[in-house]
């Protein structure tokens, strides 16, 4: 019998985690012929999120969870999934049930027909405000096109994974997680099913404009070096034009002589060309913050329990 694991970072989430065991539940029994696992990935949540995951471990046999050492964000808490998850393969999915597990049903179809990563598509953006959808369309927009990988957007971190997948992903083991590109970059047999989002059953969301923020800058830069490039191409423009425009200074004051010193111009230049360097200084350093952090080489995430138990190793990667 084939194995399918449901993988479920929460963070806060103890009034979901009911609801969504319901739904789970009702979706396993549909699916009978196969073997489920349903893992939790406890993201160091503040609130009684553990309890709850102790009860249903009790309850129901097919509950594992991981409880992570403290809060490391949702990409981290999914690589911890990969590496625990022991399906054949597994569906991803917010514990807050914006995911609708039914879905999943559509996404094994696809994947019995031979597809390796199944991605759920938002047909529309639920509740979202106006600003965040057209933020993130333009966000969007720059990373496809300053990048050879497509990241799609309307796609989020809700889709099906088979093993060969999931492997892959428990090898890319860097510190800045852009979960999102990395689905794109190990490639594989892709395909896609259309959802509805819904709106969060309980609890609030944690992904603020700055942690959202935070994750925009990462896409970017974990994909693409071409933020360098537009630097270079920014100070290769600015040079030029300020050359020219020294050479006809140069011609001016030598033809008609220079009555005013030029107070406004100097401003303006040496103003423009700080801007600009100190443009080039950041994204620069953004890419050396990351070198810096990846040469510590440090684990990604710690554990601190497996079910319940300290001493449990289950994750064959490290
Ligand atoms: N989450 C997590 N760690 C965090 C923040 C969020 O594991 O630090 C989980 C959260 O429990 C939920 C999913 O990631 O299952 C999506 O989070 P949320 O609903 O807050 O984000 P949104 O749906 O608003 O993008
Ligand atoms: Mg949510």
């Amino acid at each position: 019998m084939k194995k399918v694991s449901v993988i479920i970072p929460c963070y806060n989430e103890a009034q979901s985690l009911p609801l969504l065991h319901v739904e789970l539940c009702k979706l396993a029994d549909a699916e009978q012929h196969y073997e489920w696992e349903f893992l939790f990935i406890n993201d160091g949540s503040r609130d009684t999120t553990i309890n709850e995951l102790e009860k249903l471990r009790e309850k129901d046999a097919r509950c594992n969870y991981v409880d992570l050492s403290r809060n490391y964000g949702k990409e981290v808490a999914l690589l911890a999934g990969f590496d625990y998850v022991t399906g054949d393969c597994a569906v991803i999915m917010d514990a807050d049930l914006q995911h609708p597990p039914h879905v999943a049903h559509e996404m094994l179809r696809k994947w019995e027909e031979g597809y390796e990563d199944v991605y759920a598509r938002r047909k529309s953006r639920g509740k979202e405000s106006w600003l965040r959808k057209q933020l993130s369309l333009a966000y969007y927009r720059l990373l496809s096109k300053s990048t050879r990988i497509d990241v799609l957007p309307n796609v989020g971190d809700f889709r099906l994974l088979d093993r060969r997948c999931i492997d892959a992903l428990c090898q890319l083991r860097e510190q800045s997680r852009y979960t999102k590109g990395m689905y794109c970059y190990i490639g594989f047999k892709k395909t896609f099913v259309d959802f509805e989002t819904q709106d969060r059953v309980a609890g609030e969301s944690s992904m603020s404009y700055r942690v959202l923020v935070k994750l925009a800058i990462e896409g970017l830069t974990a994909y693409t070096t071409s933020p360098l490039q537009w630097a270079t191409g920014v100070g290769l423009v600015v040079s030029l034009a300020s050359f020219l425009y020294a050479i006809w200074v140069i011609i001016k004051t030598l033809v008609w002589g220079e009555p005013v010193a030029g107070f406004p111009t100097i401003m303006i230049a040496i103003l423009f060309l700080g801007g600009v360097q100190l443009l080039s200084l950041g994204i620069i350093g953004e890419y050396l913050g990351r070198v810096f952090n990846e040469t510590k080489n440090r684990p990604v995430y710690f554990v601190q329990s497996f079910n319940g138990d300290k001493y449990e190793k289950s994750r064959k990667h490290h």
